[in-house]
């Protein structure tokens, strides 16, 4: 039997992959090693850790006044790094709520100035993006923060808020590489890696040159920008079997045609789904509005959520793997990042037409 996993994360990798790292696993290129026991600093790891940034700033198109940094604490620490080094001397920063990650980077913010939200969607439940002019912007903001995709919410923005010369700051976890972006718009991207990039324990920060080197005074080492910046992400031992894995995944992008190729692939898998969802007489429903929906991480609720248990038992009893929602949200969740194949959508949308024929 084929399995579908649909996990939020850490989620499904593309086959490829685990098997070239599998096959790879005792002895890398003749080297006699295992990439897990090479030194950070061997020419081995030096030039897997290499190619990878080049592929990423390839796929990505990441100019070269940008960083990359291969870093670890995932998203979560990125929650405190970026108000201690980005706030500059500032009062204040920016942020959206759209949602449960928002909500989690505005509570952390909170520690270490004011904050300002600029626009927020909890009036109908965190199912929409909160239209742009509708927006409270400070013009004297240290940087503006937003979730580009909430991954538990469902919600994704399908365009990117022009601030002007505020720097804008992105929590891609859940979207990064699933669509084009233009990473000049941007100050600061992170994204942790377990969704779409490789094996949890690697957090990814792309980061513009100039807000680089002036966080606050009392600044542990480790979490200022400019230690990671300034050593090539070789500060401290990295997390070198997560970079090797992350840069394995960029080449198989690049081998299937890079982000546009995906981004086609992402919006085919998620029409299928959500028409599925719509096209059920009620039995399922999608409370996210229709143009802010994710493409990523697809939430939906049955009708009769008795049938829940069943639901998640027949489909685990065909490979459809971690189907259930959030706990905060309940129902179902379908994670489908890039490494889910459209035949995996297929065999979830054939599976919940016959789920609801039985029942409806
Ligand atoms: C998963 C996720 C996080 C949390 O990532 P960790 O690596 O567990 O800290 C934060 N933000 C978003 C949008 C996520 O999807």
């Amino acid at each position: 039997m084929t399995i579908y996993n649909f996990s939020a994360g850490p989620a499904v990798l593309p086959r490829e992959v685990l098997l070239q790292a599998q096959a790879e696993l005792l002895d890398w290129h003749g080297s006699g090693m295992s990439v897990m026991e090479m030194s950070h600093r061997g020419k081995e790891f030096t030039g897997i850790h290499a190619r990878a940034e080049a592929d990423l700033r390839e796929l990505m198109g990441i100019p070269a006044n940008y960083k990359v940094l291969f870093l670890q604490g995932g998203a979560h620490l990125q929650f405190s790094m970026i108000p201690l080094n980005l706030l500059r001397g500032k009062t204040s920063a920016d942020y959206v709520n759209t949602g449960e990650w928002s909500k989690k980077a505005i509570g952390e913010a909170k520690k270490f100035g004011a904050v300002n939200i600029v626009a927020d969607n909890a009036d109908r439940n965190c199912t929409y993006v909160p239209a742009f002019d509708a927006w409270q912007c400070d013009p004297d903001a240290a940087y503006l923060h937003y979730t580009p995709n909430e991954t538990i919410g469902g919600v994704e923005f399908n365009w990117v808020p022009e601030v002007g010369d505020v720097p804008l700051v992105a929590d891609m976890s859940s979207n990064i590489l699933s669509r084009q972006i233009d990473v000049s718009k941007f100050g600061l991207i992170y994204a942790g890696a377990q969704k779409n990039i490789g094996p949890a324990g690697l957090t990814l920060v792309i980061v513009r040159d100039d807000l680089i080197g002036q966080a606050a005074a009392n600044t542990p080492t480790m979490l200022d920008y400019k230690t990671h910046a300034d050593a090539g992400s070789m500060y401290n031992t990295p997390p070198t079997y997560g970079i090797y894995i992350a840069g394995l995944v960029f080449q198989w992008l690049k081998k299937s045609g890079g982000i546009a190729a995906m981004e086609r692939a992402n919006i085919a898998k998620a029409d299928l789904l959500y028409a599925a969802i719509d096209a059920s007489n009620g039995f399922y429903h999608c409370p996210v509005n229709k143009a802010d929906r994710s493409r990523m991480n697809v939430p939906f609720t049955l009708k009769d959520a008795s049938l829940d248990g069943d639901f998640l038992k027949q489909a685990d009893a065909r490979g459809l793997l971690q189907l259930k929602g959030h706990r905060s949200v309940g129902g179902m969740r379908a994670s489908i990042y890039n490494a889910m194949p459209l035949a995996g959508v297929q065999a979830l949308v054939d599976f919940m037409n016959e789920f609801s024929g039985q029942h409806g």
